[in-house]
This record gives structure tokens, sequence and C-alpha cells, in this order.
């Protein structure tokens, strides 16, 4: 029988320990040089993949965790260390995501290890579904991909923006409208492979926080791929279209899911734990900081307002991680999300993030403020965590919709 237990096995506790090493030795010296340069840090993109921790091989092992804890616990420990090296280092993850939620074997075998490289030729990938006009909503897409039967090729062409290593990226998943009149249940996920003329990058964002994080447009002009690129196959493509005019007709019928939704939902949890990682570290500089920081005869944390604000960040980080870790654990043993428990503990982690790095810099004073400490660059960072992979809003209605039963879209 299955017993219930908290506990990390020691297994898991012995990467978790790898990987905070490599967060505090090689992460955190070099965080505040990568964020003045706003450049993706390729060095420790490097020193990453030289022992390991940069490979399709140990995104796999703590993906096939079956506790559902080997990715959360990898994020937070990485994003501790600091966010915009550690998004440079698993944002290759999120086109894997898209590969792994469309794919097929095949595809995933394929395309998954050229997102990565090796480590004496580092890759990154990147996931292309956000458009000028279409962000939180979707169904607005206009990337269109055109199906071309007699050389059985699919044709591209659109302009898709805010993508993580957008046109830096070996392999670029791209999702577009393969049917106008479907709305976002005629979208599809398409590979880009490495040096496919016609796609190319376009202005490259000057950004708030996550500045080691590159992130850009991606402009696509007669992009011509192999039948092969488009994930799932157009036999799975034309039954999934077939099912959704029925339902277009009929709309009591079965509902169809869509492309990026189901990357999306598969990776909220693991984007809830690098905003509980962000959190963790602003705390921790905090709470050594209202320790050693004497004002009026005492330590700051002698003072019950300063005290009572690191209780209430304590907590909330770990009832964040909490709400991650049911969510990682429902995914991986195939629980539904019946209250959008992903969304949730994304909105929860993302929130805490803001709200926590907040409070480490007014504990921190004037020091908080500045480029000296890292709690700055820290709330910098944990600003995306309540716009990107879907705004708190949009976590809301999510989860609004879902606990009143009425369809998401
Ligand atoms: C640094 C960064 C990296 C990113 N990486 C990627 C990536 O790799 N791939 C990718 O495809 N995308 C990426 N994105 C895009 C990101 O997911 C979008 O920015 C996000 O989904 C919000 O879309 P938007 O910016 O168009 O905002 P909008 O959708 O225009 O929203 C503007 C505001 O309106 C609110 N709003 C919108 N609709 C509603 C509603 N119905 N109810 C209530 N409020 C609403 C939003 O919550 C928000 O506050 C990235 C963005 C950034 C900034």
């Amino acid at each position: 029988m299955a017993e219930f237990t908290m506990e990390l096995s020691d297994e898991q506790k012995e990467v978790r320990d790898w990987i905070h090493g490599f967060a505090a030795d090689v992460m955190r010296p070099a965080a505040a040089e990568w964020d003045e340069r706003e450049e993706t840090p390729w060095p420790v993109i490097q020193e990453a993949a030289k022992i390991g921790l940069y490979s399709l091989d140990f995104y796999a092992q703590q993906f096939f965790d079956p506790t559902g804890l080997g990715i959360p616990m990898a994020m937070e420990e990485l994003f501790w260390g600091d966010a915009g090296i550690g998004l440079s280092i698993v944002g290759t993850g999120l086109a894997a995501v898209g590969v792994l939620a469309n794919g097929t074997e095949e595809q995933i075998g394929t395309w998954i290890p050229q997102m990565y490289g090796d480590a004496d030729d580092v890759k990154v990938a990147a996931f292309c579904s956000s458009e000028p006009d279409a962000g939180s909503d979707v169904s607005a897409m206009r990337t269109r991909a055109v199906y071309d039967e007699a050389k059985d090729e699919w044709v591209l062409n659109g302009t898709k923006t805010w993508a993580t290593n957008g046109g830096i990226a070996n392999v670029h998943v791209v999702v577009a409208v393969v049917d106008p009149d479907l709305g976002p249940k005629g979208h599809a996920s398409f590979i880009i492979p490495p040096g496919t003329q016609g796609l190319s990058q376009g202005q490259k964002f000057k950004k708030h926080g996550i500045r080691a994080s590159h992130t850009a447009e991606v402009v696509l002009e007669d992009v011509r791929v192999p039948g092969h690129c488009l994930l799932g196959g157009k036999d799975k493509l034309d039954e999934r279209l077939a099912r959704a005019r029925e339902r277009a007709k009929n709309p009591g019928g079965e509902r169809v899911k869509n492309a990026a939704m189901a990357t999306f939902e598969a990776s909220r949890p693991a984007v809830g734990a690098q905003a509980v990682g962000i959190a963790r570290a602003a705390y921790e500089v905090a709470l050594d900081y209202a320790k050693t920081r004497v004002q009026f005869g005492r330590p700051i944390i002698d003072n019950q307002g300063v005290a009572f604000q690191l209780a209430d960040m304590r907590t909330q980080i770990d009832a964040a991680r909490l709400l991650v870790w049911r969510a990682s654990w429902m995914a991986t043993t195939g629980k539904p999300f019946t209250s959008a428990e992903g969304s949730m503990s994304k909105l929860f982690a993302g929130e805490t993030a803001k709200k926590v790095t907040a409070q480490a810099m007014q504990i921190l004073g004037g020091n908080g403020y500045t480029r000296e400490y890292p709690v700055e660059r820290m709330h910098r960072d944990a600003a995306i965590y309540t716009i990107f992979e879907g705004t708190s809003e949009i976590q809301r209605l999510v989860i609004a919709r879902t606990v009143a039963g009425v369809p998401i879209r």
C-alpha cells in the first residue's frame, strides 16, 4: 500500500544538494554580471552541460521521477541560484515539453536531443506561441501554417513575439493556425529545424528583470518544413480537426484540447517552482540581514514589525511550494486537475515571489534598493512570474471557470 510521506528520498536529496552546489558556486557569483550584460550566459550553460545539469538525460530523469517532485525540486534550486541564468538553462525545457506533450515518440527522439546539443556544442530551443495581438488571447493567433500536399511540406508565415531564446535557438517549436474557423482548436505545433530558411530574429527586448534570458520576436516568412515536422503527425491532426468541426456543429459533444494549452498545463507547476526559488533566495538574504543589522541598539529582527514580515514570508513560501508539489504530484501520477491545481500553484507562487521579494527589499532598507545587494535583482526577476506562462488574471480565470464547471474557452 502506498504510504503518504512529505519526506524526500535520499536520492532526491542528493540530486537537490548537487543542484544547490552548482547554484551557489557557479550561478550566484555570475548573476550580477549577466544581469548587467543582458546576454545569454553561454559559459554558464556550458558549465551546466559539462556536469550533466544541462542535458536531456538530466531533465528526463527528473521528469520521470515517479513522485513528480524531480522537476520542481530542480527548478527551485536553480532559481534560488539566479532567475535570469536559470531561465537561460531551463528555457529549452518549455520547447521540449511542447514536443513531449504533442509529439510522436519518433519526434521526441529526433528533436529533443537537438534542442540541447552536447557539452562541447551546447544549443538552446524556443517555444513560440505568443504574438503581438495574441498574448492572453491565444484565439487571436494569426501565424498561418498551410499544407502543400504536392510536396508534403507545411508553409508558415507570421510574427511571434516574446519568445525565450527566439532567434538564437537551434530548434524552434512554433504554434500556428491550420484551420482559422476553429479558433484555438484549429492550432497545431511545428518543429522548425536548425538552419531553416525564412525564420529570423526580430527585435530583442530589453527587460526589467531576468535580463540574462534572451527574449525576442521571431519572424516567419514562407518558412517551409517537411510534413514530419508537424507535431503528432497529419493523421492525428486530421482526426482532431474533424472532431473539433463536429463539435462546432454540435456544442454538446466531446471537447478537444488545443496544442498550446496542453503545453502550458504541463509546465505551470514547474514555473511556480521557479518563483518559489526566487522567493526563498530573497527571504534568506532578508533573514540574515535582519539578524545582523543593528538599529536602536538591537538587531532589527527584534522588532515585531520585521519579525512578523519574515514569518509571513516564510509561511507563504512554504504554502507556495506545497501547492507546486501537489500539482506536480497530481500531473505525474495521472490525477486530473479538477480544480485547475496547476494554475493555482503558478498563481500563488508567482504572487508570493513578487510580494516576498518586495518585503525583502524593505527589510534591507537603503541597501535593498541598491545593486550591491541581490534583492533588488530578485524583485525585478520575480515580477515576470505574474505575467508569463499566463498572467495571474488568466490563472484566476482558469481556476474560476474550472470550479464553476464552465468551459475554459
Ligand atoms: C520575458 C518574457 C518571456 C516570455 N517567454 C515566452 C515564450 O518563450 N514563448 C511564448 O510563446 N510566450 C512567451 N512570453 C509571452 C507571455 O506568455 C505573455 O506576455 C503573456 O501571456 C501575456 O500576454 P500579453 O503580454 O500579450 O498581455 P495581454 O494579454 O495583452 O494582457 C495585458 C493585461 O490584461 C490582462 N487581461 C487580458 N485578458 C484578460 C481577461 N480576460 N480578464 C482579466 N484580465 C485580462 C492581463 O492579465 C494583463 O494584466 C514571454 C513574455 C515575457 C515578458
